[in-house]
């Protein structure tokens, strides 16, 4: 069969057309001239971020890629501090502190979870850890307070900003002057690559386009799944009770780096642990909210009260986490909600930044007086008279505290002072069950054998708290073990 010109023109245009349609689908190959240390980090969090700078301490290239458009995941959120112990802060405040104090906190509040290697290379290095960041990124860690289920006071912030926003963005900062940092925003990876059983790069989505990246190595810093409520999610596989609960964590909490790990056999562990925070803020204006403020531990540590509806205290609020939860669920039960944070003016006075804060966001507010907290909440007045009255003798020593309270500070209420007070629910907070690594960071198969060229850091490990975190103990995770990845990544052939 004869075809015209034209005819054979129309074809080849078409078969052209085909073929340029075919490759531009593929996924894209990127040849990032990859030399023996250039290496991946997936997530720009702290974990992120500080495996990233270890990795360019130790001479390595670095792209890291975070599927959001901005850097910084929940570190930035973060509100308490950061522990460390045996730091200089420490012994400038006269707080006597050791590794070993840390770590048998650390392992009792782990429980029957408790990793003995990971508790240690979380501990170990904490002072170090801590003052790597204060002389790499001159970040204030100065200010020192006491958080439940802590021995002593370890858990570190500055006299600016947050912890959270204050370190990670010091770091976010320095990254963007680093000429052997390329930093690639709203890069979503879906896909580890393999080659003979060893990882070799990671591909991405950025705006409907996939691209393939080759690397010596890949650091997966994705966090938890604290927000992965889909049908599918990791909370309706691990923990479906805790579907009904607000979070405190952002959208990006879907634990990615979990099912990439998974994808080439590593190792999940203690998936179902799951930290529910005691106090998330309910704003009067917006109740039901799905994701909720955290009301920053250090509240508690400042000597915070929390009350029910008929104004009586109902724990030691200086407990673990956990402790502090299971009792507010059980007067929620019992229908005594809502339960309210209360801070007398010296609290306030000691977190000035976080109260100024929650109350221009209508998270907390401010009375002249405990009568004029009552009338507004309808809490009897002189049954909260009475709690203060109470509060006050266990504070000083007079009577013993029937919750088993011990720690005070501005323990003293007056009914005729300043009152703070805020709404407070607990709140899915952050995951402790994750990628299961060594106390390296290496990913390990289900096996217990490493996989080559895969490393995993912050929130997405699992097993460094057992069954509960406690409070300040995961910006240090993030920053022990980015580091420690960094560090193992940049060697890895
Ligand atoms: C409100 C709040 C307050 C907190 N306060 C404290 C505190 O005071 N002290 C403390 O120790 N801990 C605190 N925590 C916990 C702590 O902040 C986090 O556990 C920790 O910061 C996690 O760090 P990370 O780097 O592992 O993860 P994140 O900081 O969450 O960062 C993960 C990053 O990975 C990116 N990412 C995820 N999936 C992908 C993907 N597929 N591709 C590319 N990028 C991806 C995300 O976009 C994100 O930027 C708090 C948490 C919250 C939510």
């Amino acid at each position: 069969m004869a075809f015209s010109r034209n005819q054979s023109l129309f074809f080849i245009l078409t078969l052209v057309l085909a073929v340029l349609l075919v490759n531009w689908l593929q996924p894209k190959e990127i040849d990032m001239n990859v030399s023996q240390t250039r290496t991946i980090v997936v997530g720009g969090g702290l974990a992120g971020l500080s495996a990233a700078h270890t990795l360019i301490q130790h001479g390595a290239q670095v792209l890291l890629l975070d599927k959001k458009p901005s850097l910084g995941g929940n570190s930035m959120k973060a509100s308490s501090g950061i522990n460390g112990a045996g730091t200089e802060a420490q012994s400038s405040l006269g707080v006597s502190d050791t590794v070993e104090a840390f770590t048998a906190d650390t392992t009792s509040s782990a429980g029957q979870l408790a990793r003995p290697d990971l508790i240690h290379a979380l501990t170990s290095n904490s002072a170090e850890s801590l003052s790597w960041l204060s002389s790499n990124f001159s970040i204030d860690l100065s200010l020192v307070s006491l958080l439940g289920g802590h021995s002593v006071a370890r858990t570190h912030r500055g006299r600016g900003p947050p912890p959270g926003f204050a370190i990670t963005s010091a770091l976010m900062k320095k990254l963007d002057t680093l000429p052997a940092a390329e930093v690639i925003k709203s890069a979503h990876v879906v896909r580890l690559l393999e080659a003979n059983g060893r990882v070799t790069g990671v591909e991405y989505e950025t705006n409907g386009e996939t691209t393939s990246v080759q690397a010596n190595a890949v650091i997966i810093a994705t966090g938890g799944y604290a927000a992965d409520y889909a049908p599918s999610g990791l909370l309706a596989k691990y923990r479906p009770d805790l579907l009904g609960l607000p979070t405190t964590n952002g959208d990006h909490a879907t634990g990615d780096g979990h099912r990439l790990a998974s994808s080439l056999h590593a190792s999940l562990i203690d998936m179902d642990e799951i930290q529910v925070h005691p106090t998330g803020f309910v704003d009067p204006k917006d109740e039901g909210a799905k994701t909720k403020f955290l009301a920053a531990e250090a509240l508690r540590g400042v000597g915070a009260l929390l009350v029910d509806a008929d104004g009586k205290r109902f724990v030691d609020e200086m407990e673990r986490r956990d402790n502090v939860t299971k009792a507010m669920q059980e007067i929620i039960e019992q229908g005594k909600g809502p339960i309210r944070l209360l801070l007398n003016a010296d609290a306030e006075k000691e977190l000035k930044s976080h109260c100024d804060f929650y109350v221009s966001k209508g998270l907390m507010k401010r009375y002249e007086n405990a009568a004029d907290f009552a009338k507004d909440t309808g809490v009897p007045n002189a049954a909260l008279i009475q709690t203060l009255a109470e509060h006050n003798k266990y504070a000083s020593g007079e009577l013993k505290d029937p919750f088993g309270k011990i720690h005070f500070h501005n323990g003293q209420f007056s009914p005729d002072g300043v009152l703070l007070a805020s709404w407070v629910v607990p709140v899915v907070h952050y995951t402790m069950g994750g990628i299961h690594t060594d106390a390296s960071a290496r990913v390990l198969s289900a096996e217990g054998k490493p996989i080559p060229g895969l490393y995993a850091a912050g929130e997405v490990i699992g097993g460094v708290h057992g069954k509960n975190r406690l409070g300040g103990s995961s910006l240090l995770e993030a920053v022990v073990f980015g580091r420690l990845a960094g560090a193992a990544a940049a060697e890895a052939k």
